[in-house]
């Protein structure tokens, strides 16, 4: 292993260490999340906070999300068994994706903003990440042609639950996904037939899902 590889794994070692000790106990995304280099997914000059447990910007007034958040969400919908199928809304980095990719069988994200997705794509490759379909779109539409999904993980936070991202959850399905403006909670939605329930996991703070328009 090469020096700097060597240091990356250390590195994420440490973070799981820390993510166990504030209540991650799912081993697999303990392991996962260990063996995952951060550093690749956010700009060079913030390199050296790569594996603290903090958001970061990553350009276009967005962030990649602070990893007890991602192990949390990732956590919370793979706790009821395997998932096939996941949707994940808000690619961003492309570091939660490339979390989910190594837990689940396929995942599918949207994200608005395409220079953070193609920079995303070429993350993901370079990690050997192959598993993965990418879409620039409103993620308020959710990706219906590849649903219903075992699951949904929303990463920006809507004012409110977009109902079409609702209607592509297979029966027994969950989503998650914060909800709110000022004040967000982060809230898993389970789906049994045409009913929804719904569960608070807790407080966050997450950037806008924003409405509709490409950039
Ligand atoms: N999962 C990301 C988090 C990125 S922050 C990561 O691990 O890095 C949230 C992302 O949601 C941003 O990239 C933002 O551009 C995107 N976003 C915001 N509104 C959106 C919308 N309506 N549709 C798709 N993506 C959206």
């Amino acid at each position: 292993m090469s020096n700097a590889l060597n240091k990356a794994s250390l590195n994420g070692q440490r973070l799981a260490k820390r993510l166990s000790g504030e209540g991650i106990n799912n081993q697999q995304v303990l392991q996962v999340i260990a063996a995952t280099p951060r550093q690749i997914f956010i700009d060079e000059a913030l390199e050296y906070k790569a594996y603290d447990d903090t958001a970061l910007p990553i350009g276009h007034g967005q962030t990649i999300s602070q990893p007890y958040i991602v192990a949390k969400m990732t956590q919370t919908l793979l706790a009821n068994g395997p998932l096939n199928n996941v949707l994940e809304i808000g690619t961003g980095s492309g570091y939660q994706c490339a979390i989910l990719a190594q837990l689940v069988t396929k995942v599918y994200t949207v994200e608005r903003i395409k220079a953070l997705q193609r920079q995303a794509k070429r993350r993901l490759r370079s990690i050997d990440l192959h598993n993965i379909a990418m879409k620039h779109g409103d993620g308020w539409q959710g990706w219906h042609s590849k649903g219903p999904f075992d699951a949904i993980m929303v990463t920006a936070a809507p004012d409110q639950i977009p109902m079409k991202l609702l209607e592509q959850l297979k029966d027994g399905g969950q989503m998650i996904i914060p909800v709110g403006t000022t004040s967000q909670t982060l809230l898993l939605i389970t789906r049994e037939g045409e009913r929804f329930t719904q569960q608070k996991i807790e407080a966050v703070k997450f950037v806008p899902l924003l409405a509709g328009d490409l950039s």
